[in-house]
């Protein structure tokens, strides 16, 4: 099923031929060849990035895709007849320390900054908001806020926030206590204290662990409640989140992210072949529950 990629990578330099058909050899392509912002462009320079690792090199040209391939339509999906054809989702396999974070940052930062732009010239002048669209899934908080600190690295000056969850952080309008009115309003109300703290968190990406993020989004007993906004959902230590641990937890996410247009992708050093079809098998499944079709 070419909807569903797998890219393998490792830590050697120059042995991308046999990983993708067009692999990216330059970060000058991602602007050249993706058409990413300026200002993205700038700040992978400024950080002193000058070549893809070999997972970037992999990924990112599936990921991104190019003009021609999105064709006239500026969205990812293509509609033929009645059917919604799924874009692809991806599975990427790289050992610790080949890049994976930047590889999935680029690639989100990119999708928000695109469909924003769209959006801004479909109503130009209004002042666009906040509103999470991506999600960043870690086994753990330390991991989760180094993906932050890299990520806001990258997404200085684009406008797009990034913020990690913290106790008390909600996602949902009518899980916060509207006790203080102003809870609304202000991103960072009364951080500490009891459940009456609670505050919607204002971003555009979020990066959080299993745990906290099924915290942010269910009520006492009514369970997480569905997330039609999030169109990226990142896997990161994909073995770790589908792992029995956090399986349940993790495909709870993920399953509440209802947007037909949602695009996946799991990053690991390693994946069991059990856990590989596992994902590949819930992917599969999630699209059939959409009524999407997969392309071939
Ligand atoms: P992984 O998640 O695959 O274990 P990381 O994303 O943590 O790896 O990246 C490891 C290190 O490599 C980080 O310090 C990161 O800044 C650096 N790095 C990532 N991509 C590149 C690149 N293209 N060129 C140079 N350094 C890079
Ligand atoms: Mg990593």
């Amino acid at each position: 099923d070419q909807s569903i990629r797998k890219v393998s990578g490792s830590l050697e330099k120059n042995a991308h031929a046999q990983i993708s058909p067009q692999p990216l050899t330059s970060f000058t392509q991602l602007r050249s060849k993706h058409g990413i912002s300026r200002r993205l462009a700038e700040n992978l320079d400024a950080q002193g990035y000058t070549e893809p690792s070999e997972v970037q090199m992999g990924s990112l040209p599936l990921l991104l895709g190019t003009d021609e391939d999105r064709g006239l339509n500026p969205e990812r999906q293509e509609r033929s007849g009645t059917e919604t054809r799924a874009d692809i989702d991806l599975l990427t396999v790289a050992p610790t320390g080949s890049g994976k974070t930047l590889g999935f940052m680029i690639h989100v930062l990119h999708g928000l900054l695109r469909s924003r732009q769209a959006q801004s010239q479909a109503k130009a002048g209004e002042r666009s908001e906040h509103r999470v669209q991506a999600l960043i899934i870690a086994p753990t908080h330390e991991l989760a806020d180094q993906i932050v600190n890299e990520g806001r690295k990258l997404a200085s000056g684009t406008g797009m926030k990034i913020s990690g969850l913290r106790k008390g952080m909600r996602l949902h309008p009518h899980l916060v206590s509207l006790k203080d009115g102003d809870a609304l309003k202000h991103e960072k109300s009364h951080t500490s204290g009891g459940h009456n703290s609670d505050f919607l968190v204002k971003t555009d990406i979020v990066v959080s662990t299993p745990l906290s993020f099924l915290h942010a989004i269910s009520a006492e007993e009514a369970g997480p409640a569905p997330l039609p906004d999030i169109r990226f959902l990142i896997l990161d230590e994909a073995d770790v989140l589908l792992d029995p641990l956090f399986r349940e937890q993790t495909l709870g996410i993920w399953t509440a992210c209802t947007n037909a247009s949602l695009r996946t992708s799991l990053w690991s050093a390693t994946i069991g072949s059990s856990i590989e079809s596992l994902a590949r098998n819930f992917i599969l499944d999630r699209r059939r529950n959409l009524g999407l079709t997969s392309s071939t």
